[in-house]
């Protein structure tokens, strides 16, 4: 079956981006690739010393950056094949949350969580265990039923939930192969109201996180209290009272980032609608976010919300002038091995900074010392500056994925700088 939204076709290796959506990267490859089949792709991984793919360019750092050959997947003949039996659509690597999302709610089907945007690729999501909020929902590399890849000898690999190493394939960095075709869980479609909340008090965080199906809350640290909450509600559910939490109704529609338009965003001010044009912020076909930022992100114990926070307020002063907007969030636990939810429900911290690599990573490093006694785990796509060593013994299956990549990979064909910095061979 054919997706709807899929880009069109193209042989042109022009068409691959040559720096991420952020612009802080320009990738270093030596060559660009747009196969347009699978078998294409298989000879071009079998005849490549070093070679990674590129998704939608949505993260902030080097893990996917190679000096060798970079290819897209978005060429590949596009895949959408739901099994209502199942309960399971499996699709493109490439295709886009929002493309899915469209296709799977005319069809009576949702997933449990999405995250801020829908602009991202399904591969690339998964590969840094992308995430969206709510207590009772994990990160969308959960969902993960299944994948197939193109492994460093070019040979065709299907795994799903029953293989070994399983749990430690879905989170692979796009370290462990080129993945061509995802399965992931579907639900019944659901229709959902996003509210925005004013100023919320501190004290109320763990309950206004907890209050609702996805909540975000969204803070400036220029004061000790939370600038807004975003709560998207079961469409049945009652609206919150007048007086929820202390917190005012914003009356108008509202923007994460002050000064940036509201139209980005998705519908507000309690309007029904389908779960993908509530649960992300942001709608497919504008800007995400501010467009000029880089990003941070840190997972902690959920019981450590209110610790967390507070262990901040030294740095608030160093925070403020380089932030343009932080966001709090829940991500449920899970098995995968490099998923920073990995048996641990999280709180998430996460800081939209401004377009500044110098003036960002002294705070970046301030932030990381200040979490530090909360063992935080930073999300994979982001900037962070974590010691290797640090980084590994914060995740319990750490030497067991070390050991996958030397076995997946043993000439380490999807190597880059920054992978072997993190998993010495
Ligand atoms: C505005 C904005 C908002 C964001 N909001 C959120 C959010 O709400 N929650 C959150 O958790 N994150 C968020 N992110 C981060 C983003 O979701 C991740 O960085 C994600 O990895 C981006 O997906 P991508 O398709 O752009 O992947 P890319 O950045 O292109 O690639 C990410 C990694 O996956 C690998 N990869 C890509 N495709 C494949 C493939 N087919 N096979 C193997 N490996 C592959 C790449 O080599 C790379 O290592 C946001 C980013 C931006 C810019």
């Amino acid at each position: 079956m054919t997706a709807q939204g899929q880009p069109a076709r193209s042989t042109t290796a022009a068409d691959v981006p040559r720096r991420n959506w952020a612009g802080n990267v320009r990738y270093a490859a030596r060559a660009f690739h747009r196969p347009t089949s699978v078998d294409e792709l298989r000879r071009l991984v079998a005849g490549s010393t070093r070679i990674r793919a590129v998704g939608s360019g949505h993260s902030f750092n080097r893990f996917g950056d190679t000096d060798g050959d970079l290819v897209t997947l978005a060429a590949l003949p596009p895949v959408v094949d739901l099994d209502r039996e199942r309960g399971q659509v499996t699709v493109s690597g490439a295709m886009r949350y929002g493309d899915l999302a469209r296709h799977l709610h005319t069809q009576g089907y949702a997933l449990a969580n999405l995250a801020s945007l829908p602009h991202i690729s399904v591969a690339g999501a998964v590969a840094t265990a992308t995430h969206g909020s709510g207590q009772t929902h994990g990160n969308l590399a959960s969902a993960v039923a299944g994948l197939e890849l193109v492994t460093a000898d070019g040979d065709l690999l299907r795994v799903d939930r029953d293989t070994d190493a399983f749990a430690g394939m879905v989170v692979g960095l796009g370290a462990l192969g080129l993945v061509t075709r995802v399965t992931l869980d579907v639900v019944p479609t659901f229709e959902l109201r996003q509210y925005v909340r004013l100023d919320l008090d501190r004290e109320a965080l763990d309950e206004a996180l907890g209050s609702a199906y996805s909540v975000s809350v969204f803070t400036d640290f220029r004061s000790p209290r939370l600038r807004e909450v975003w709560r998207k509600q079961l469409a049945d559910q009652p609206p919150p009272p007048a007086d929820w939490l202390g917190t005012t109704a914003a009356d108008a529609p509202r923007h994460p980032v002050l000064g940036m338009p509201a139209e980005n965003c998705t519908p507000q001010l309690g309007e029904p609608g389908p779960w993908h044009e509530r649960l992300p912020h942001f709608k497919l076909g504008f800007t995400p976010s501010s467009g000029d930022e880089l990003q941070s992100e840190y997972h902690v114990p959920r019981t450590a919300a209110a610790d967390a926070l507070a262990a901040l307020d030294d740095v608030a002063h160093l925070i403020a002038p380089v932030l343009l907007v932080s966001e709090l969030r829940t991500v449920a636990a899970d098995e995968l091995w490099l998923s920073p939810n990995h048996q641990r429900d999280s709180f998430v911290l996460h800081f939209t900074w401004v377009a500044d690599t110098a003036a960002v990573l002294p705070v970046v490093a301030e932030v990381e010392e200040r979490l530090a006694p909360f063992a935080p785990r930073p999300h994979w796509g982001k900037v962070f500056v974590t010691d290797p060593e640090e980084l590994a013994a914060r995740y319990p299956r750490y030497a067991d994925f070390a050991a996958l990549l030397r076995h997946l990979d043993p000439t380490g064909t999807f190597r880059t700088e920054l992978l072997d910095r993190y998993f010495p061979r």
